[in-house]
């Protein structure tokens, strides 16, 4: 797509056409399974300070948790019995967690599970980190992009730079790892020309996995008072995402069900998602993975249940990048 035919959908009122056009290019592409994957989300603390969220170093509110290499290998352990054949270990950016401690857990699961994949989303590292946890077994890596406007990302990532970010997804990407990247809908402070940018990044990188989630504050951050992103212009961005990438495995997100709690992961599987994310962190924990507030816990049989209402099939398969 062109930057003025992106830009056009963008601003059009109308999205029913698009939404169609998705879901389409979703049948052909990656066909009519729903892949489910299990999240454990092992830490909460973060030493980066982003305006938007709830994990921020400079947010001392939020009861913190890490959870011991073994209490997340036995979190792993519960997901893979359900039957989760790709396994997606999440935290903060904690540098608490040294190589030794993440290959451990890696090279614990890979061994006890084989098959089953392993998605990092530890954040920003060094690149021999990211090239030790492939080496023994990572998979996937996730790194949302954030925002494509530079000064934006600048303002709401202090100290952090998109020309880094960007850098790093390349390197995963020659490093061997299947990459996710992904933007956030609706930022304070975001025009629908940054949008058009983040299509155009997302259609020239053509990642192996992308996450696009409408902004919701949480309270206790500097945009704690800013509006709430539309679902129906997120959705639209979704299907974008879709048209321009054709075959990325693509998650309903939780925020989407968490703005619209009957039918959230419904319209994303209708604009052309084909992944749900399953929350496996252990029940105490899950509610102090607050990066945004009211975020919901989507359990196995809640994914089920709207994979069913979409007219679509669960599968458990690994769901290994299309792009390859
Ligand atoms: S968005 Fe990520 S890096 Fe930024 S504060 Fe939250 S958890 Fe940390």
């Amino acid at each position: 797509m062109t930057a003025k035919e992106i830009l056009k959908y963008l601003q059009a009122g109308e999205r029913t056409a698009l939404i169609k056009r998705a879901d389409e290019v979703r049948k052909e592409h990656c066909g009519n399974k729903v892949i489910l994957r299990g999240l454990i989300e092992f830490s909460n603390y973060c030493a980066r300070n982003c305006l938007y969220c709830g994990l921020r170093r400079d947010n001392g509110s939020l009861r913190r948790y890490r959870m011991k290499p073994s209490e997340i290998i036995k979190a792993s352990y519960g997901a893979c019995e359900e039957g989760m054949k790709t396994l997606v270990l999440q935290s903060g950016d904690d540098f608490y967690y040294g190589v030794d401690d993440i290959r451990g857990i890696i090279k614990d699961i890979k061994k006890r599970f084989p098959d089953t994949a392993i998605t990092l989303s530890v954040g920003e590292r060094p690149d021999d980190e990211y090239k030790a946890f492939f080496n023994c077994g990572a998979d996937r890596y996730l790194l949302r992009h954030e925002t494509m406007n530079e000064r934006l990302y600048k303002k709401l990532h202090p100290g952090q730079s998109l020309k880094e970010r960007i850098r790093i997804l390349e390197f995963l990407r020659k490093t061997g790892y299947q990459v996710g990247a992904g933007c956030v809908v609706g930022l304070p402070g975001q025009a629908i020309e940054d949008l058009r940018g983040d299509i155009l990044f997302l259609q020239d990188f053509q990642p192996d996995m992308i996450g696009i989630g409408p902004f919701i504050p949480q309270s206790n951050t500097p945009l704690a008072e800013s509006s709430i992103a539309s679902v129906d212009f997120a959705l639209k961005v979704i299907a974008l995402a879709r048209v321009v990438t054709k075959n990325s495995h693509m998650p309903a997100t939780t925020a989407l069900a968490t703005l619209d709690e009957g039918c959230g992961h419904i319209l994303g599987l209708n604009a052309g998602c084909n992944v749900i994310m399953v929350n496996f962190t252990p029940s105490k924990l899950k509610k102090d993975y607050a990066i945004y507030d009211n975020k919901v816990s989507v359990s196995l049989k809640r994914a089920e249940a709207a994979v069913l209402k979409s007219g679509r099939e669960v599968t458990f398969e690994r769901g290994d990048s299309l792009k390859r």
